[in-house]
C-alpha cells in the first residue's frame, strides 16, 4: 500500500512479487527493517508479526505472516507517513494562534484578526475566501471527502471540499428517516475523533449527519457548502502553460439538486488534483416499465419515509430486495400502509445482526477486540494485510458460520419464497461487499415481517414488473398486483458516471469502471486485479482520484490517498508501479 509502488496493489507468487520488488524497491530504497511489537499466532495457526520500516519517502508499517517453516505466507507493506511532513497531530498540533510559536503568543498584535476570520481567509479567492487555487479539490462532503479533507489539512496540503447541499450530512438526511446503519460503533468511526464511549452500537441516519456535520466543523474543514461542480477539463496534456491543474466550473448558491442549478453564481478553480467524492449513490438506477400508473412512484433515494402517515392506507409495492427495498417495506409497514410488497427478481443474501456482530465484526470490531488490544486502526491495518485471494478463504468460512447460525432465519424466508444467494462461490455478504458493493440485507427487522407475511413477497424471474396499468402493476407471472405507491430500491450506478457527465465521456472511457477487483463473477468481471478497481490510488487519468466506500473504508484509505497526494505536493519522486489495468 504506496509504499513501494505509489499505488494499491497486490503480487502473487514469487515470480511477480520478485518482479515487483526488483521495479520498485531502487526508489523506494527501504531500510531499517525493525520487529515492531511481539510475533503472535494468527487465527490459522501462523506466526504473524509486525514490522516498521522507512523508505527514501518515509515510515512504513508491514506485517508478515510465516507459515511452520519459517517462509513468508503474506507480506503487506503500509506507508504511513512522510518524512518531511508529518501529520499535524500530538506535539505537531496546532496552536491555535496567528503566531508560529508559544514564546510569541504573550505579544499583542495591533490589527489581529480574529480566528474565524482567518478560517474564512482560508478558503480559496474564487469560493470568497482569500487563499489561491487548492492544491487539491475535493468534489463532495461526505464521509469520504471530510476524512481526506482532514488528513491534508494535517499534513498541511491546500485542498478544499465542495458539497452542493447547503450542510454538511445532507447526503444521509436526504434518505429515508428509518436509516440505522447496519455495521456498528466499533467499525465506523471518523478519522481523529473517534465517537464517544456512550455512542450507540447502531447509528440512527440523522446522528451520522449532526457527526458528520460536527466532524467538519471540530477539525476546521474547509468546505464550501451549496457549491455544485458542474465541469471539469483535466490538466491539459497538450499545452505546457497549463499542464498542471484541472479547470472546474462550479456553480454557487442554494440550489438543492444539482441539475437546477442554471442561473447560479459561477466561480472557475484550477487544482492540480480533483478527488471525486461523490459516493456511489449519486446515479439512481430506475427502471421504466411500460404502461401508465396512476399511483405515486419514487426511487428509493426519493423515498423521505412514511412518517406521519403519509403513506397510511396506500398499497405499496417495493421493487428489489437489498437494503434499502429491506428498510422501506418495513418502514410502510410500520407506518400503517394498507399492504406492502416486496418484488425480488434476482436472489438475494439476508444476514442476521448476530451474525454480522459475531462472525463479521467480533474479532477486530468491537469490545472485546479492544479489551484485547485492537483498536479500529489496529484492526483495519490487519484486514488489509490479507489479499483477497485469501480472504476469499476466509470469507467462505465466515459464510458457512453464518448459515448456520442464521438457519433457522434463512429457513423462515425461504417458507415465503424468499431466494437466498450466498455468492457463486459462498463468500456471502464479504464477496458481494467488494464485488458488488451491496446486494444483501442485515436483518433489522424486516425479515421477520416477511417470514409471517406482514410484507408480502413476489419472487424470481415472475416478479419482474411486465407493466404498469393504472392501479396495479403486471407481473411477468402474470398476476396483477393492486397498488397506489411503487418504490424502486433497485440501486445505484457508478461514481463512474460522475466522470462521464462533469468531464467527458472520453475520460470516462480511460478511467473505467469503479469498485470490484476482477474475481470474475457475474457482477465483478476478471481478469483479477488484486485491488480494488480505481479506488484510492492513481487512475489512468492523471491527477483524477477517487475516494469513497464505507466509514471504515474512508478512515483507512484517506490516509493512504493524502500520502500519495501530500509527495506530490512536496514534489517526491512518486513513481507509479501498477501492472494491473482497471479496466
Ligand atoms: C440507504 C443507504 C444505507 C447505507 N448504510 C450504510 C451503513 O450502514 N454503513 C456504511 O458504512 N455505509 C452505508 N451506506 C453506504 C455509504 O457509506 C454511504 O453511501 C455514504 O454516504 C458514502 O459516503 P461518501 O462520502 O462516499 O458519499 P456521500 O455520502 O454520497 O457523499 C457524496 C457527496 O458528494 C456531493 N456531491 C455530489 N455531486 C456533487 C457535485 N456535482 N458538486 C458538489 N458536490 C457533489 C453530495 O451532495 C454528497 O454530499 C449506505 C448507503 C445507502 C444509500
Amino acid at each position: 500500500m504506496v509504499a513501494f509502488t505509489w499505488s494499491i496493489e497486490t503480487f502473487e507468487g514469487k515470480e511477480n512479487i520478485g518482479k515487483a520488488f526488483a521495479k520498485t524497491a531502487p526508489a523506494a530504497a527501504p531500510h531499517s527493517w525493525a520487529v515492531d511489537g511481539s510475533p503472535g499466532i494468527g487465527s490459522d495457526g501462523e506466526t504473524e508479526c509486525w514490522l516498521a520500516f522507512q523508505t527514501a519517502a518515509g515510515r512504513g508499517k508491514a506485517h508478515v505472516r510465516l507459515d511452520s517453516n519459517g517462509k513468508a505466507i503474506t507480506l503487506a507493506t503500509s506507508l504511513r507517513e512522510l518524512e518531511g511532513r508529518p501529520f499535524a497531530t500530538g506535539r505537531r498540533r496546532a496552536l491555535g494562534h496567528p503566531c508560529e510559536n508559544v514564546s510569541e503568543i504573550s505579544q499583542p498584535r495591533p490589527g489581529r484578526r480574529y480566528w474565524h476570520e482567518r478560517r474564512a481567509a482560508s478558503m480559496p479567492s474564487a469560493l470568497g475566501g482569500e487563499a489561491e487555487d487548492p492544491y487539491v479539490l475535493i468534489i463532495g462532503s461526505g464521509q469520504a471527502g471530510l476524512s481526506l479533507g482532514a488528513r491534508l489539512k494535517l499534513l498541511g496540503v491546500p485542498y478544499v471540499c465542495v458539497e452542493k447541499h447547503p450542510r454538511v450530512g445532507d447526503s444521509w438526511r436526504a434518505r429515508y428517516p428509518g436509516l440505522l446503519l447496519h455495521d456498528p460503533v466499533w467499525y465506523d468511526h471518523l478519522p481523529y475523533i473517534p465517537f464517544p464511549e456512550s455512542w450507540p452500537v447502531f447509528t440512527p441516519r440523522d446522528k451520522v449527519a449532526d457527526w458528520l456535520e460536527f466532524y467538519s466543523k471540530a477539525m476546521d474543514l474547509n468546505v464550501a457548502l451549496n457549491t455544485s461542480v458542474v465541469g471539469a477539463l483535466p490538466p491539459s496534456e497538450i499545452d505546457e502553460s497549463d499542464a498542471q491543474a484541472w479547470t472546474v466550473l462550479v456553480k454557487r448558491g442554494n440550489a438543492g439538486e444539482a441539475s437546477t442549478v442554471a442561473g447560479l453564481e459561477e466561480a472557475v478553480l484550477r487544482p492540480t488534483h480533483v478527488v471525486f467524492a461523490t459516493g456511489m449513490s449519486g446515479y439512481p438506477r430506475v427502471p421504466e416499465p411500460p404502461g401508465a400508473f396512476d399511483g405515486e412512484r419514487m426511487h428509493s433515494s426519493a423515498y423521505r419515509g412514511a412518517g406521519g402517515g403519509c403513506f397510511a392506507g396506500r398499497r405499496a409495492v417495493v421493487v428489489g430486495s437489498n437494503t434499502s427495498a429491506h428498510d422501506i417495506c418495513q418502514d410502510l409497514w410500520e407506518q400503517g400502509a394498507a399492504s406492502v410488497t416486496m418484488l425480488q427478481r434476482s436472489a438475494g443474501l439476508v444476514v442476521s445482526e448476530e451474525s454480522i456482530l459475531e462472525i463479521g465484526m467480533k474479532a477486530l470490531y468491537s469490545e472485546d477486540a479492544r479489551e484485547r488490544g485492537i483498536d479500529h486502526e489496529l484492526a483495519d491495518l490487519i484486514t488489509t494485510t490479507l489479499p483477497f485471494k485469501i480472504q476469499e478463504e476466509r470469507w467462505k468460512a465466515g459464510t458457512e458460520r453464518m448459515r448456520a447460525l442464521d438457519a433457522d432465519l434463512h429457513a423462515s424466508l425461504q417458507d415465503v419464497g424468499y431466494k437466498l444467494d450466498f455468492g457463486v462461490d459462498g463468500t456471502g455478504v464479504y464477496g458481494k461487499s467488494f464485488r458488488q458493493g451491496g446486494g444483501f440485507y442485515i436483518d433489522v427487522g424486516c425479515a421477520s415481517l416477511l417470514a409471517t407475511g406482514k410484507v408480502g413477497l413476489r419472487s424470481g424471474s415472475g416478479a419482474s414488473i411486465a407493466r404498469l396499468d393504472g392501479d396495479a402493476v403486471l407481473l411477468e407471472s402474470g398476476e396483477r398486483l393492486a397498488a397506489d405507491l411503487l418504490v424502486y430500491a433497485t440501486g445505484y450506478s457508478s461514481m463512474h458516471n460522475f466522470v462521464r457527465d462533469v468531464v467527458s465521456g472520453d475520460v470516462a472511457e480511460a478511467v473505467g469502471p469503479v469498485w470490484g477487483y476482477g474475481s470474475a463473477t457475474p457482477k465483478d468481471p476478471g481478469p483479477f486485479l488484486g485491488e480494488l478497481r480505481n479506488m484510492w490510488k492513481p487512475t489512468a487519468v492523471r491527477n483524477l482520484w477517487f475516494m469513497g466506500g464505507n466509514l471504515s473504508q474512508a478512515r483507512h484509505y484517506s490516509r493512504l490517498v493524502a500520502l500519495q497526494l501530500a509527495a506530490r505536493y512536496d514534489g517526491l519522486d512518486t513513481p507509479v508501479y501498477k501492472p494491473h489495468v482497471d479496466s
